[in-house]
């Protein structure tokens, strides 16, 4: 690899910066990452914004920590885990998330009463065997 000093002098420190980013008090960009290891493209972080906001007003009803298991996705990663070519993971607007004592059917149904609530501003909210999607799209899906 090569480059000039100047160059690679602030593009560590760019990358510090933004690879440490506190979104939330309990949600780090770090951890929207995809998970081949490419950090989220700056001009997506505002969407992983919203989403982190979202999930943080989830972690505090829940009183206990969520973990997301899939966050933002590069179109390369999106096609090897067979994810939608027009997926929300590669707008950073979605996230599979697990919490430790709920199975995801009974935390997509909390997820759905917050939102039915007008608490959390998720669209698009899909139940897996292993985890729970959801996403800060427009309109309303459910799967
Ligand atoms: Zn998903």
């Amino acid at each position: 690899m090569q480059f000039s000093p100047g160059i690679s002098i602030s593009g560590v420190f760019i990358t510090f910066k933004i690879k440490y980013m506190q979104l939330t008090t309990n949600f780090t960009l770090q951890e929207f990452n995809c998970n081949d290891g490419t950090p989220v493209p700056a001009d997506l972080i505002p969407n992983v914004q919203k989403l982190a906001n979202n999930l943080q007003i989830l972690r505090d009803h829940l009183g206990e920590s969520i973990h997301v298991n899939s966050g933002y996705r590069t179109p390369a990663y999106n096609k090897k885990v067979g994810g939608k070519s027009l997926s929300q993971h590669l707008k950073g607007t979605a996230a599979d998330i697990t919490c430790k004592s709920k199975s995801p059917k009974q935390l997509a149904a909390i997820i759905e009463k917050l939102i039915t609530a007008g608490k959390l501003k998720f669209g698009g909210m899909g139940i897996y065997p292993g985890f729970v999607h959801v996403d800060i799209r427009a309109g309303k899906a459910r799967w």
